[in-house]
């Protein structure tokens, strides 16, 4: 089985400052990290590879430091990695991200081999849209599985798939054929520490970087800024929340206090339907 991961670098968020002047991200407030959820969608790949044989290949879009995010997921069990890198991509919003994508996993399919299954975060941590995934399945025309939890089986002969995923209410079991596309919550599986032989193979690993040249076919009118129809305006920090008291004193008194605000403020007391 050929499965085919999509993994963003992204800033690392935790840290991430604001430029004071234009609100952007300022980069350089910050490292860049492996989008967490793709880290668990190599993982779950990884752990497809040692229960159904194959391999496990990494694609990314993104400037050339990315390299650092290719040998993590090396260090994870990935066998090749492939970076798209190009200034036409730059400024890509999520149709043109899923375009350019989709173009290379198809390049991948011809030149290395069919892939099987693909696999994508539930969003990023940085645009975190979440319609990437979709994105990709649409212009592969295969079926997008998304927010899923488990993998229950897969059927290599007959191309079944079963998985499991959450939704804000319950749960629902879908029932698939390969080649689909999976995007995958972080509940679907804990990330295992690397092994030393990943570690060591990470380190002397250089991914096959292409840039638009190197992709037959492409599109340039779709690519980047140029083929993005979303248009960011205007990015500035939320208001941040006015007023608010601070109820003190014991418990008996807090309550006493918290009533008198409620009957003063009727509107507040959401009535039963
Ligand atoms: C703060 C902010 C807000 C943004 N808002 C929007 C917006 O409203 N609309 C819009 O169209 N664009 C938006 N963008 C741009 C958007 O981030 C990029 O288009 C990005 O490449 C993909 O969108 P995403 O980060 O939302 O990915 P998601 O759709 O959340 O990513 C889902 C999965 O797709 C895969 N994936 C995503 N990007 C890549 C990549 N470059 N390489 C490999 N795999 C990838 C990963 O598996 C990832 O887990 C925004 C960017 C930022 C930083």
């Amino acid at each position: 089985m050929h499965i085919l991961v999509c993994v963003k670098q992204v800033p690392d968020t935790k840290n991430a400052k604001l430029d004071p002047v234009t609100h952007n991200l300022d980069r350089r407030s910050t490292t860049a990290i492996t989008n967490p959820y793709d880290t668990h969608a190599v993982e779950e790949a990884v752990r497809l590879k040692e229960r159904y044989g194959g391999s496990v290949t990494v694609l990314t879009m993104g400037p050339p430091q990315a390299v650092s995010t290719m040998k993590h997921c090396v260090q994870l069990g990935a066998d090749r990695a492939f970076i798209i890198s190009d200034r036409a991509f730059a400024g890509a919003d999520t149709l043109a991200t899923s375009y350019s994508l989709a173009c290379a996993i198809e390049k991948i399919t011809r030149e290395v081999a069919p892939v099987d299954l693909v696999v994508c975060g539930k969003m990023t941590i940085d645009g975190d849209t979440g319609q990437v995934g979709p994105g990709i399945a649409r212009r592969l025309d295969i079926p997008p599985l998304t927010g899923i939890i488990k993998i229950e089986s897969i059927d290599p002969s007959t191309g079944e798939i079963v998985v499991h995923r959450k939704l804000d209410d319950g749960y629902e079991i879908l029932k698939s054929q390969l080649p689909c596309l999976i995007t995958v919550d972080k509940s679907i599986n804990q990330v295992r520490r690397a092994s030393m032989p990943n570690m060591i193979r990470a380190a002397r690993f250089n991914p096959v970087m292409w840039s638009v040249k190197d992709i037959e076919g492409i599109d340039t009118t779709k690519l980047g800024l140029k083929g993005s129809p979303t248009i960011v305006s205007k990015v500035f920090p939320p208001p941040k929340p006015q007023g608010g008291k601070k109820i003190e004193g014991s418990v008996a008194e807090q309550v006493k206090e918290i009533a008198n605000l409620l009957m003063a403020r009727p509107e507040w007391i959401k009535k039963k339907a």
